[in-house]
């Protein structure tokens, strides 16, 4: 009795299957976008170009209220001692992509080496450090999310030579009431490099103490960390996803 209870089963499942036509499971319901890629890491067709070339300084603001006042050549460099600067655009979830070459002229040590950063909604920090034969607390160093992930390994070319990060950022959400109902989540390669695998953040980075969300709108702008270092950018685009 119980094998033709199996046997029956089994045809069931057989002619089940052979009723079904392969276009059942074609979605059809989005037609992805056309996109040009780029060519050596250059933006693709769909990317905002925050700096690519002398005179995208215009697309930022100074930390302290003033026009950004970095150095603009064939790259942009940290203005030391005259803040940060903040993306006039503001962002949610992104993909992003920024390369960054720390002084080739080696000074200081630790954290105080070739120190920038990256802040997601000018509140979530990726670390950016010579971290070449340049040892501080592993959750600073170069690709960290400062204070909270150490990197899976250090992909770190010497300094003064460019360095790039590819980046997706996927914001938190906020309940209605402010509580936190998804926290933020990064996802870094470094030279190629897988570094934080999709990891989930804390709360904003904070130098001291531990972090807690607070609620704030879905988009803001980004920020790049001036820390007393002429570190210099190129190629910086971003893709809102
Ligand atoms: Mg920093």
């Amino acid at each position: 009795m119980k094998a033709i209870t199996l046997l029956l089963l089994f045809l069931s499942i057989s002619l089940t299957c052979l009723a079904q036509a392969p276009e059942e499971t074609e979605d059809w319901s989005r037609q992805p976008e056309v996109v040009t890629p780029g060519v050596n890491n250059s933006a693709p067709s769909d990317a905002l170009v925050l700096w690519g070339k002398k005179g995208d300084l215009k697309n930022w603001n100074g930390e302290k209220k003033e026009p950004a006042n970095w150095v603009e050549d064939d790259c942009l460099t940290v203005n030391p001692s005259k803040g940060g600067i903040y993306s006039k655009e503001v962002f949610g979830d992104v993909q992003m992509h920024i390369e960054w070459r720390s002084p080739a002229k080696v000074e200081g040590k630790g954290q105080g080496r070739g120190n920038s950063g990256i802040y997601f909604m000018g509140l979530y920090e990726v670390q950016i450090l010579d971290s070449y034969e340049n040892e501080t607390y592993y959750n600073g160093q170069a690709a960290s999310i400062y204070k909270q992930h150490i990197p899976l390994v250090n992909a770190s070319r010497p300094p003064g030579e460019w360095q790039e990060y590819d980046i997706i950022f996927k914001a938190p959400i906020f309940k209605e009431d402010g509580s936190l109902d998804t926290p933020a989540c990064l996802t870094v390669i470094h030279n190629g490099v897988l570094v934080q695998n999709n990891v989930e953040l804390l709360g904003p980075t904070e130098y001291i103490g531990k972090p807690k969300y607070k609620s704030h709108a879905p988009e803001l702008p980004l920020f790049l960390q001036e820390h007393g270092s002429p570190v210099s950018y190129r190629n910086i685009w971003i893709r809102k996803i």
